[in-house]
């Protein structure tokens, strides 16, 4: 069967799966609110950087790609993912508003359309337990879809990476599918199945409940947050020891086939669009069932805390910050990606200013974001060797490979003091000591 597919909601998910369907053959037509987001993809710019998108996006847009702010073009579609986002609300609840509206508005649309085929609302932002069951009792109110004859409710967590987002789309660890009966499941595997065998991968379809598959989504993202604060914790830890690196401590422990290495790298904390607040989210909807997850509450205890370890090491060269010039090297939340939401970066920007200190920053990609943030508070350079001239500090948040590249020599002959605060461990220490730099890292006894 020919579908007709709508994505509702074009950021980092909406448009990478857009543009993977259609580059597979696939009809496709993507609604955004954000009358620039349209404008830039009409035009064959994707409005975020993500590696190889613009590439893909000029070949099938205007053709099997259609987007628009006008969800009446949304009408004949078969199959309609729901892609919008889901922001933490002030007291730490899940922000459904954007969802509600998109559902609204796909339920006016299907309510006037003369066909009543067989429908499917599927729900790929990610939502606390119950929420697609309601969004698609939700929407067969506002359709007049009677759900199960007329109209099918799956949840389809997405677990790209952002940076390699279009690599995940293609080759998946697994797809998870949650669904509210075998014919909303049978569609939507179908669909899948599909799409997979087009680029010749097998990858394992996981069918579940509704809620399981919202809470696989959480429970990935908890995970990887509990790896990245536990080898932070092992850091804090080797620094009040003799002898001692984190490096090689957690090197030697992820060599237990039960632990790997992925994820137990030590650092400034994680930051992005996803772990810190999924992994919020989760604690307040797990406190609203009267359940207290202290594991979890330890993980976001640890991550809001060990931004300011950069601060602490500053502090202990310097007294004072006010009028200190301090290099920032990297803003984006990691590298290949422009995007800086939650990033640490912030979180130490915002605690250098309030000290009083000149901040000068650079990033391949995350300048005009950071921008958009702080304005002319900040010095924004073109190159790292701008950053490291005249500075009396200077902090690697972002571990992007061009700073892994930065020689000993550079930092000492540009900087007024060669203070380097490593957050990301990218440098070999005994290299910069041999140099007498005055080296800080995250993990290192001090
Ligand atoms: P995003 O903010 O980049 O994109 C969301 C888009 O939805 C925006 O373009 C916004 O204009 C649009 N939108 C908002 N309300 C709308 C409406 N009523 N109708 C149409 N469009 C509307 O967000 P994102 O990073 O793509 O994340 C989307 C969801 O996917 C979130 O729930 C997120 O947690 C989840 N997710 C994100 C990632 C990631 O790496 N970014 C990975 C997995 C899952």
């Amino acid at each position: 069967m020919a579908w007709k597919i709508g994505v509702i909601g074009l950021g980092f998910v909406g448009l990478t799966l857009a543009t993977a369907l259609t580059s597979k053959g696939f009809d496709v037509v993507g609604v955004d609110i954000d009358e620039h987001k349209v404008k830039c993809i009409n035009g064959g710019k994707p409005p975020f950087y993500e590696k190889e998108l613009d590439k893909y996006l000029k070949t099938v847009i205007n053709k099997k790609l259609i987007v628009s702010t006008d969800y009446r073009l949304l009408s004949d579609a078969d199959i309609a993912f729901i892609t919008v986002g889901t922001p933490t609300n002030p007291n730490g609840t899940q922000n459904q508003t954007f969802l509600k509206e998109a559902v609204n508005e796909l339920g006016r649309v299907w309510r006037n359309s003369s066909s009543k085929k067989y429908r499917l609302l599927v729900v790929k932002s990610t939502v606390v337990p119950g929420t697609t069951r309601k969004l698609g009792y939700m929407l067969s109110m506002v359709s007049g879809l009677k759900l199960g004859s007329q109209l099918g409710v799956v949840m389809n967590p997405e677990f790209l990476r952002e940076g390699n987002a279009l690599y995940d789309i293609f080759y998946p660890s697994r797809v998870v599918i949650g669904c509210i009966d075998e014919r909303s499941c049978s569609v939507i595997k179908e669909l899948w199945t599909k799409f997979y065998e087009s680029i010749g991968t097998s990858v394992p379809i996981i069918t579940l409940s509704l809620e399981e598959a919202e809470l696989v989504k959480y429970a990935s993202n908890s995970f990887l947050a509990l790896r990245i604060s536990f080898a932070n914790t092992i850091a804090n830890i080797c620094e009040k020891i003799k002898n001692c690196d984190v490096i090689n401590v957690l090197k030697a422990v992820g060599l237990d086939p039960r632990i790997g290495t992925r994820y137990l790298r030590p650092g400034l904390g994680y930051g992005g669009s996803c772990l810190p607040k999924d992994l919020k989210a989760l604690i307040r909807f797990s406190r609203t069932r009267s359940y207290n997850p202290i594991l979890l509450e330890a993980v976001d205890k640890v991550n809001e805390e060990q931004p300011y370890k950069a601060i602490e090491y500053l502090m202990r060269e310097y007294k004072d910050l006010k009028d200190r010039t301090i290099g920032i090297l990297g803003l984006s939340f990691k590298p290949g990606t422009d995007d800086i939401r939650d990033a640490v970066s912030l979180k130490v920007i915002r605690k250098l200013l309030e000290l009083g200190a000149k901040v000068k920053v650079h990033d391949p990609l995350a300048i005009d974001n950071t921008r958009k943030i702080f304005g002319k508070k900040l010095v924004y350079c073109s190159s790292p060797e701008e950053v490291l001239r005249d500075a009396d500090a200077v902090i690697i948040i972002t571990e992007w490979d061009e700073y892994k590249e930065l020689k000993p020599k550079v930092f000492k002959e540009l900087m007024r003091s060669p203070v380097v605060i490593d957050g990301r461990r990218i440098h070999d220490p005994a290299v910069f000591n041999k140099e007498k730099i005055k080296y800080h890292a995250i993990g290192l006894h001090i």
